[in-house]
């Protein structure tokens, strides 16, 4: 973790190259791209790592885990289409990068973690760095039927199936970004409900998460 909160030029001219190359690589969302273009990523790790913040990896982030790659964290964004006020459920806050992502798009963010370390130093450190997000801890593959229902919800580790217990979690409208698939790699599925009973499912691009671990998971 940062030990002290400087956004200095070169931080910020680091974060102007990597909009550039998230843009490169497809994310065509502008608001998406602001978005990336204003968090600075480097509070996520300890200074003597400052240097890989803002290249377009994945990073251990302790407890066996990782801050998503920033085109990862690009392409589930785009694609649950965030409008200013939306309610989202994120199930794996991690490092909270994400988090902080849906909160410049406007979101309302409820954010669930596993692993209680990640939980509390995450709380702690996103409020610091001015982010105000719902925190919870415990087993997010049954969602948070306490708050349901959710405009979207967005999964950031991998899952053997699309949860059941999630869909019903979504309004009407609303939408499921979420990877399945199994331990090596998984496919980006989007899950729009369309009605009370229909949901329209989409496949895209392969990925590799973490595994969703827990009751309606692996
Ligand atoms: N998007 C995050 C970021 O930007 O740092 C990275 C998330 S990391 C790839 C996935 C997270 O999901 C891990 O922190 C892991 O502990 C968490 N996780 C796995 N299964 C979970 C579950 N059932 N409920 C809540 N969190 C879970």
């Amino acid at each position: 973790m940062a030990h002290k909160l400087v956004d200095s030029y070169r931080e910020k001219g680091a974060r102007k190259k990597l909009v550039e190359l998230l843009r490169d690589r497809g994310i065509a969302d502008e608001k998406v791209l602001k978005a990336i273009g204003k968090v600075p990523r480097h509070y996520f790790f300890d200074e003597t790592f400052w240097t890989q913040a803002y290249k377009d990896i994945a990073f251990p982030i302790g407890d066996g885990q990782t801050i998503s790659q920033p085109y990862t964290v690009a392409y589930q964004t785009e694609l649950l289409h965030i409008k200013l006020g939306d309610k989202v459920l994120e199930i794996g806050t991690g490092s909270g990068y994400q988090t902080c992502i849906l909160l410049e798009l406007g979101a309302k963010v409820y954010t669930i973690e596993r692993q209680e370390n990640l939980y509390k130093r995450t709380s702690q450190v996103l409020p610091h760095i001015g982010y105000h997000a719902e925190f919870f801890f415990g087993d997010g593959s049954k969602g948070i039927a306490e708050f349901a229902p959710y405009d979207k919800i967005i999964v950031t580790a991998g899952a053997p199936l699309v949860p059941e217990i999630m869909l019903k979690q979504l309004k009407i409208g609303g939408i499921l970004v979420i990877p399945v698939g199994d331990e090596n790699s998984q496919k980006m599925i989007t899950v729009l409900r369309v009605s009370e009973k229909d949901y329209e499912r989409i496949s895209l691009d392969t990925f590799r998460f973490v595994p969703l671990v827990g009751e309606k998971a692996w």
